[in-house]
């Protein structure tokens, strides 16, 4: 049993958190990012143990390391995992198919969620934590009390976060849910996705502007106090720790499923398509607990601040801006959650294992980042990250290359961008380590279902005769989006004034019905 607690990135102090505030309030009030105050170490027993468990039981053993019996009581724990898992169409949840098993290649699916994404696999449970917490805060109050917690999520998205968070928590108590985003600037299956959600508490606002506008308008609402104070102004961005938490469990059962009886012999890499670092930054935390995972691969494409210093060790934010791809979702400046591996690596490296000392240290980073756009880590420092870490970069010509050929090679599976990006980098290593005489294993992530990107797909594959998007491509769930009625409403003055009255405006007939 744990008694865990959080810690802030950026604190200097002996101070630590709940579980529960750390996810209400997704990031510490010092602007640093929470971590838990230790990484909980599994035995080689423990995990011969968990090998021939469910996702569900996996889940719930490795959540209730970072979550204490006294906060959730593991019953509890158990439903919220099994009502998060219930809306997935795979009864693995997650998954993992051979891609080219002469290769050693496998994919580890993870868009059998109900938005079709991995972001899903994450923010289902969030959603029903959100509702878990207000509830008990809420349990001593009548049904149309005015006292009740209620929490308003405000989130601004360029495609797949908005649907997830929309998917996570539609229908929920005392939780409404505003997403932004910019007018004919999102996939058409993406925006269909969002404002086919009929529930009173989910409202869509299209805003004439860019996905910057929209973040902007996010980030002034967060720091406007006074609105804050009033409407209780939730986050569910890639910062938040249960997202984090909620994607490890699928290191340990693709790891399980390849590797049953934990072979030592049997060197695993895993391929990451990467963009805001929370999805490889699980797996970091997977290794750390021990799971004898070899190396984690970051995989980025043109936007690729993260290849670029495990190439260098430097840190640079480019002054170009973000660059369009065909994986949007991994359109990135910076990766927020990169301060989390940074954090550690200070720690370890660079204190004598001392969590104030290496406080002090990130805060300094981060100030350089701020002001410089840049920061250098000592050698040090890049040398323990290239331990766990290796990286690629992938261009939109390799993306595309990389559908082609893999329709080709392998029985006509059809690869999303971001996918390919993951798997192009795959390709790359097993290249280089069969040169090397190396054997390896080789899990590339698969973070969203092809439909969700069609032109892009559509780009790589109409040449084939026989490729019909509609039928080979488009399930069944998604043909019908739509049909029974759309909801969103329109901004079109760009101004954070403007979206407060939509949002005070909508609250307002939320609490008549
Ligand atoms: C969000 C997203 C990613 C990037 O994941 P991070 O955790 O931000 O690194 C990759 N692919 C798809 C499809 C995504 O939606």
């Amino acid at each position: 049993m744990s008694s865990q607690q959080y810690r802030s990135t950026r604190s200097t102090q002996p101070e630590t958190f709940s579980f529960e505030e750390t996810v209400i309030t997704g990031l510490a009030s010092d602007g640093g990012l929470f971590l838990p105050s230790v990484i909980p170490q599994v035995s080689l027993e423990t995990l011969k143990e968990w090998s021939n468990l469910s996702f569900q039981d996996l889940a719930h053993e490795i959540m209730k390391l970072y979550i204490s019996n006294d906060e959730i009581p593991e019953s509890d724990l158990k439903d919220l995992i099994q009502a998060s898992y219930s809306t997935f169409r795979s009864t693995e949840i997650t998954p993992l198919v051979p891609l080219i098993e002469s290769k050693n290649l496998y994919l580890l699916e993870l868009f059998h969620g109900p938005t079709f994404a991995f972001k899903d696999v994450a923010l289902q449970f969030v959603g029903n934590l959100f509702e878990y917490f207000l509830k008990r805060k809420n349990s001593k109050l009548d049904e149309n009390s005015k006292e009740r917690h209620k929490i308003t999520v405000v989130g601004a998205t360029s495609g797949d976060t908005g649907s997830a968070a929309i998917y996570g928590l539609r229908g929920k108590k005392d939780v409404s849910v505003f997403i932004l985003y910019p007018t004919n600037r999102i996939s058409s299956i993406q925006e269909l996705q969002m404002t086919s959600v009929l529930d009173a508490n989910v409202h869509c606002l299209s805003v004439l502007g860019t996905f910057d506008d929209c973040q902007d308008i996010v980030k002034t609402l967060f720091r406007d106090k006074e609105f804050n104070d009033k409407y209780h102004i939730g986050a569910i961005n890639s910062i938040n720790w249960a997202r984090i938490l909620a994607q490890i469990t699928y290191y340990f059962y693709s790891f399980f499923k390849l590797n049953k009886n934990l072979d030592i012999n049997k060197k695993i890499k895993y391929v990451v398509p990467s963009g805001n670092f929370g999805d490889v930054l699980a797996g970091y935390f997977a290794k750390k607990m021990g799971l004898p995972i070899e190396k984690l691969v970051i995989a980025t494409n043109e936007n690729d601040i993260l290849d670029r210093f495990m190439k260098t060790g430097k840190y640079q934010k480019e002054s170009v801006g973000v660059k369009s791809t065909l994986s949007p979702a991994m359109d990135i400046l910076i990766s927020s959650n990169f301060e989390r591996l940074l954090w550690y690596l200070i720690k370890d490296n660079l204190t004598n294992n001392n969590d104030l000392e290496a406080g002090k240290v990130l805060n300094d980073w981060m100030v350089s980042l701020k002001e410089n756009n840049l920061i250098e880590a000592p050698s040090e420092v890049l040398k323990a990250a290239l331990k766990d870490f290796d990286s690629e970069r992938v261009s939109n010509e390799e993306t595309l290359e990389t559908i082609k050929e893999i329709y080709q090679v392998a029985e006509k599976y059809i690869l999303d961008p971001h996918t390919s990006v993951g798997v192009t980098s795959s390709l790359r290593h097993i290249q280089k380590d069969e040169q090397n005489n190396e054997q390896k294993y080789y899990i590339s992530l698969s973070t969203a279902h092809p439909a969700k990107f069609a032109d892009a797909v559509n780009e790589a594959l109409e040449e084939n005769k026989g490729y019909n998007f509609d039928n080979d491509v488009l399930p069944e769930e998604l043909k019908s989006l739509g049909k029974e009625g759309r909801r969103v409403t329109f901004v079109d003055d760009n101004s954070v004034s403007e979206v407060k009255k939509v949002i005070i405006e909508k609250l307002a007939e939320e609490n008549k019905i």
